[in-house]
């Protein structure tokens, strides 16, 4: 008989599982914890130019509603089905409870393939699937909260705020209803790149740790790690970058339509030049293509970063990676037998549900900032500025000497609002890490980091289940 292949939502249950079991929950509250509350699966028309009418399918999943207001993307693409909303809205919820964003996890998808669409269609599409989600009250600043995901960008959150806002006029806080908005429609700066930063202060944190680093045959540090990145999106591009700006090598970079590599480094910012005047990566100058895109995932590295889609590294490509660290970018890019294998072979993999929650970090950010009706730093800038100030002025009396106004300046400055975005997603990310790493310290029974990472958002999330007396 042939074997099952797990789907994405029974990969995402089985990690949940193997990680309850090192819990002491009963089982009610394993399973309040485990399934989906709440699944709208809906069609709506959309009338092209010619007159025909195509119907489109969609998706809003609330994972968990032991915190409100649920959070999570919107996906745009063909691969969109019931059962990946489902997973990746289960992920929603662990990953905010990892990082301790005090919201519960949903997801949402539009099965199309947003470059088939014009954008006057997909403006169309994105407007009458937020007008679906607020007939069924699935989105509100207090309810559900979406943002973008694989295939949306600040543009269509735009467009659902926009919508949400028509019909519901004179809705103070209108603005919460979704995160990831340009920054005039009342985003926060720091939020495109959040996720990729987000994957990289949790790698660069990781690799501090000399005698983890020393156990998988790795020094510690950035500087001079080769790195391959697969998904040249908003998440891979970003943390390819910042890697690159900390002094690691990007030697390959993969896409869906093929992959190249260098072993002596690849520009990030000259490939996406390339790929923008070419219409692909591919045969970039001074790099090398692969044979097929799949084969950067086994070029030999230090960091392999999956950025693009979930189910990339199975148990046929396990045995072949040669990276030391998996940092997963994207949601679910890992199987469940693949992690099994890749734990044997000693590599360490830092699991999505904390890496790449810098993003529902700083939506969270975003979200904080559309209630508060103020820009971060508003208040305190100058007040900053001029305690500073003062303090160096008096620092100066003592020993003697004045600054110039340039290092007077840069000693002075008061913090931005991009300035406290990163502080506060740095801060989150290394908290996050330190509790998962001692989860997995202390439990000698736990064999990967996802697992330490389940166990903590599990026992966070009973904890809030249990305050709201549901279990009596
Ligand atoms: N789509 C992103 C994720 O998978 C961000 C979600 C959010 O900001 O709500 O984490």
């Amino acid at each position: 008989m042939a074997s099952h292949t797990p789907s994405f939502f029974e990969t995402v249950l089985s990690f949940f599982d193997k990680a309850a079991d090192h819990t002491d929950l009963p089982h009610g509250m394993r399973d309040q914890i485990k399934y989906c509350n709440s699944i709208y699966e809906f069609k709506f028309p959309l009338k092209h130019h010619d007159g025909s009418i195509e119907i489109i399918v969609a998706y809003r999943v609330e994972h968990s509603h032991h915190m409100l207001p649920v959070k999570g993307g919107i996906r745009y693409s063909e691969m969109v089905n019931a059962d990946e909303v489902k997973a990746l809205a289960a992920l929603m919820t662990y990953k905010c409870a990892v990082v301790d964003v005090p919201f519960g996890g949903a997801k949402g998808g539009v099965k199309i393939e947003p470059r088939k669409f014009t954008v006057d269609q997909l403006e169309r599409i994105t407007r009458r699937y937020t007008a679906e989600l607020v007939k069924k009250q699935f989105i509100g600043p207090g309810i559900d909260v979406p943002a973008p995901d694989y295939g949306t960008s600040m543009r269509e959150m735009a467009w659902i705020f926009d919508t949400y806002s028509a019909l519901h006029p004179g809705q103070l806080d209108a603005a919460a209803c979704v995160t990831g908005k340009p920054l005039n429609e009342g985003g926060v700066q720091g939020r495109t790149e959040a996720t990729g930063l987000g994957v990289f202060y949790g790698i660069r944190h990781a690799l501090t740790y000399k005698e983890d680093m020393e156990a998988i045959g790795l020094t510690t540090g950035v500087e001079g790690k080769r790195v391959v990145v697969q998904g040249l999106g908003n998440v891979g591009y970003w943390a390819a970058k910042f890697f690159q700006d900390a002094g690691a090598r990007i030697t390959a970079l993969a896409e869906w339509d093929g992959a190249i590599y260098n072993p002596d480094g690849l520009d990030v910012d000259a490939v996406q030049q390339h790929r923008k005047e070419t219409g692909s990566i591919l045969n970039f100058p001074g790099a090398k293509n692969f044979e097929s895109s799949g084969d950067a995932l086994e070029y030999e590295c230090d960091i392999l970063i999956p950025a693009a889609l979930e189910g990339q590294i199975t148990e046929e490509n396990a045995p072949r990676i040669k990276a030391k660290i998996i940092g997963e970018g994207a949601n679910g890019p890992t199987t469940a037998r693949a992690e099994e294998i890749l734990t044997e072979r000693g590599i360490m993999v830092i699991p999505d549900l904390y890496l790449n929650a810098g993003g529902v970090t700083v939506s969270y950010f975003e979200w904080l900032k559309n209630l508060s009706h103020v820009k971060f730093g508003r208040m305190s800038k100058r007040f900053e500025e001029s305690s500073n100030a003062a303090m160096l002025q008096a620092v100066e009396k003592i020993v003697g000497k004045t600054l110039s106004e340039r290092e007077r300046s840069a000693i002075t400055r008061g913090a931005d609002e991009i300035d406290l975005v990163r502080s506060g997603l740095e801060e989150t990310m290394m908290n996050a890490y330190d509790a998962v790493r001692e989860t997995y310290k202390r439990n000698p029974g736990i064999k990967e980091l996802r697992t330490a990472a389940f166990v903590t958002a599990i026992n966070k999330i009973a904890v809030a289940y249990e305050e709201l007396g549901i279990f009596p």
